[in-house]
């Protein structure tokens, strides 16, 4: 008997390629490593990472709060148990009626980055506390925002003032970019959070809660910092930027609380000659579970199950549906087996996060990216 659940989910089950099997007791490990480099912060998962049902399970024992896009996400946080005082919805894009729904269901924290948000927010979810979003000018992730969201900070002033004359509870926050690996990237960010708090306080505002988003990058191929690096950063900025009034912090990691507890196997569909290149078809793609290699942003490994131990070689490396986009790597170089062939399988591990949660519901007919749960909160 193998003690690790994956491992014995593989060699028990072993389900048709392409699935996601994700280990809870990773994920309550991550949750317990994140409140310990974080002591006495508001940890609110984002659920868009993994929604898988077993996860917000055992995340909700663990005691994190989770921060939902929308309404379907509420929901689904509120029917695993999770207490509506624990969420916060993240979303600065979101309609009136979503925000009255929240609102109806217990939800008292919000983020918004524009005036018309705001107003919502007053009318909608009256005294609530909305952190506003500011856009730093900052390093950039691998997956960055660009200039989706957050106000420029001289706006920023002006959207809590607003707020505050709505009756809301306003604070600041930032988002630094997901799989972000500049430590440095925090410390721009709570800077600029203090200069806010210092201008609310001359407008006779008093800022309290400052919410530092997500972003903590997880290992693929390359290396990334460790939490505690994260959290040394950041407690120093704060100590330098909010001398002695350190505010009230909220953390909305997405990624470092699944990514690592994920393995996600595929198979070898076709290998193709074509020029020089060898072209390896995998049975996963850019629409069932990989969207994070567009751009080859994420770059992640994939190891041979039973490899027979001859040379590698380079390879570029597509996915299996009629579309042109639906190539995974061909900049990226990856070296695999000269000898691989259709029916080999392949395992990417790290993959909980941002995989099955952005697989297409049929494109070709591929259905979504199945997700087993093993572990003490698994299902499979
Ligand atoms: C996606 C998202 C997160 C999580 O980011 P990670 O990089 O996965 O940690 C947190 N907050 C907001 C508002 C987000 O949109």
């Amino acid at each position: 008997m193998c003690a690790d659940p994956i491992r014995r989910f593989l060699a028990e089950q072993d389900p048709p390629t392409p699935f996601l099997v994700v280990d809870t007791d990773v994920v309550a490990a991550r949750a317990r490593e994140v409140r310990a480099a974080f002591p006495g912060a508001l940890i609110r998962y984002a659920v868009k990472a993994n929604p898988a049902p077993p996860v917000l399970d055992a995340l909700v024992a663990a005691g994190i709060g989770f921060d939902v896009a929308g309404p379907v996400e509420l929901a689904l946080c509120l029917e695993r148990g999770a207490a509506p005082a624990d969420l916060a919805y993240g979303n600065p894009i979101k309609k009136p009626r979503d925000i009255a729904f929240a609102f109806e269901r217990g939800v008292r924290e919000f983020t918004s980055d524009a005036a018309g948000d705001v107003d919502h927010l007053g009318r909608h979810a009256p005294g609530s506390a909305v952190s506003i979003r500011v856009v730093l000018d900052g390093p950039d992730s691998a997956t960055p925002f660009g200039r989706k969201f957050g106000c420029e900070p001289a706006e920023a002033l002006d959207l809590v003032l607003r707020a505050a004359a709505r009756g809301l509870r306003p604070g600041i926050a930032f988002h630094v970019g997901s799989q972000q690996p500049d430590v440095a990237a925090w410390e721009i960010g709570i800077a600029t959070a203090a200069k806010l708090f210092a201008e609310a306080a001359a407008q006779g505002v008093a800022l309290t809660r400052l919410n530092l988003g997500g972003g903590f990058a997880t290992a693929h191929r390359a290396r990334v910092p460790s939490l505690d690096a994260y959290a040394a950063t950041i407690a120093s900025a704060l100590e330098t930027h909010f001398p002695g009034q350190r505010p009230e912090l909220l953390l909305e990691p997405g990624r470092v609380l699944v990514a690592d507890a994920g393995l996600l196997r595929t198979e070898v569909v076709l290998v193709a000659h074509r020029g020089e290149r060898r072209w390896v078809y995998l049975d996963i793609g850019r629409y069932n579970g990989l969207a994070e290699a567009e751009n080859e942003a994420i770059a992640y490994r994939f190891e041979p199950v039973d490899p027979r131990g001859g040379p590698s070689g380079p390879v570029v490396l597509a996915g299996p549906t009629c579309d042109g986009d639906d190539v995974l790597y061909q900049r990226t170089p990856y070296d695999l087996p000269l000898d691989l062939r259709t029916g080999d399988r392949l395992e990417l591990p790290g993959t909980g996060a941002y995989t099955a949660s952005y697989a297409s519901v049929g494109f070709n007919g591929i259905e979504p990216l199945r997700t087993y749960c093993v572990g003490r909160w698994g299902d499979a």
